[in-house]
């Protein structure tokens, strides 16, 4: 550690909470923030298991907390220990921050406007297409939202149980875009994974988003139909990892455009850093922090 960044009992804390949280890149980015910008204060990661989740939050404003990341597995059970949210967040039934006002916890969640960001920086526009997303959970819930804000036209949930792609479903109906007021001009459609090996569907697409960590422990993706796809179907994985994953692999060796979620992390984590702190964090700093502890 920059003995300059030693910390003091000035130092000002931030933290993300999370079981696994050894693997996250979200204090490298933070503090390489907080050290480009000369404030004292630090970003720490704590192994918060499911159990002791309500103890650690409990602890957020005892300890002086700025505000506090979350990660898998806390997001939606967080929510409901909440002093109150923002819209966003009780309308994606998940938080991935929690900020301390003054002792007062407000739940917020930067993961869906973190994927707007990369999709519309990179270009990907989806007025009037069809997107199908991977997964049924926080971060499917998040990448239905951004798909939705880019004004995809159909968005299918596919997932491994039926009842959470339902629920997903219904959890957008009031919030999709509707021309003149009238029946909703936007749709999401709950669907099984086996919509990802229908040729007449796949082909339909503009693109697909794993929201799952599929590929990750098992090794393996769910069978897709690749070579069915547009050749301006664009793949995006929310998972980051040094190699292509397992999902964009097939994609990339068919030359179509592919990204995994590193955009997503800077993005959420650039919202967050503001959230937490007030002030607008060098998204560029961010940025290379992460490539770097991702070898890239
Ligand atoms: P979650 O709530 O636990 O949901 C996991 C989803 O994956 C569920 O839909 C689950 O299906 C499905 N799934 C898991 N294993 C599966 C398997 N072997 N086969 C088929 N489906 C499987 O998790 P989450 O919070 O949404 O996160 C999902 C992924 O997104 C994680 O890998 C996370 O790291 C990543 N993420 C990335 C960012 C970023 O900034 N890049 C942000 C948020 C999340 P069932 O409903 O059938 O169980």
């Amino acid at each position: 550690m920059d003995p300059s960044r030693a910390l003091s009992g000035r130092t000002l804390l931030t933290a993300i909470f999370g079981d696994p949280v050894e693997h996250s890149l979200s204090p490298a980015m933070h503090n390489a923030a907080y050290a480009a910008l000369g404030m004292e204060r630090a970003y720490a990661a704590f192994h918060v298991t499911a159990e002791r989740l309500r103890d650690a939050i409990r602890a957020i404003p005892a300890l002086g907390l700025l505000g506090v990341n979350l990660t898998v597995p806390h997001k939606e059970r967080a929510l409901r220990m909440m002093a109150d949210l923002s819209n966003e967040a009780r309308l994606l039934g998940a938080i991935n921050c929690v900020v301390n006002r003054k002792g007062t916890l407000h739940g917020d969640n930067t993961d869906a406007r973190g994927l707007e960001l990369d999709l519309r920086e990179s270009g990907i526009a989806l007025d009037g297409k069809v997107a199908v997303i991977v997964g049924a959970g926080g971060a499917a819930a998040s990448a239905v939202l951004a798909v939705v804000r880019l004004g995809a036209q159909r968005i299918l949930v596919c997932n491994r149980t039926a009842a959470r792609a339902n629920r997903q479903a219904r959890r957008f109906a009031h919030h999709l875009g509707s021309r003149g007021g009238g029946r909703p001009t936007q749709t999401v459609e709950a669907r099984g994974l086996d919509t990802l090996t229908s040729p007449s569907t796949m082909g339909a697409a503009a693109i697909v988003i794993n929201a799952t960590p599929m590929g990750l422990k098992t090794g393996g993706f769910a069978d897709l139909v690749y070579d069915e796809t547009a050749p301006d179907c664009v793949f995006y994985d929310l998972v980051y990892a040094r190699d292509p994953t397992a999902f964009l692999a097939p994609a990339a060796a068919l030359n179509r455009r592919t990204f995994d979620g590193a955009g997503m992390l800077i993005n959420q984590g650039v919202l967050a850093f503001e959230i937490f702190n007030g002030c607008k964090p060098p998204q560029g700093v961010m940025r290379r922090a992460l490539m770097a502890a991702l070898g890239r």
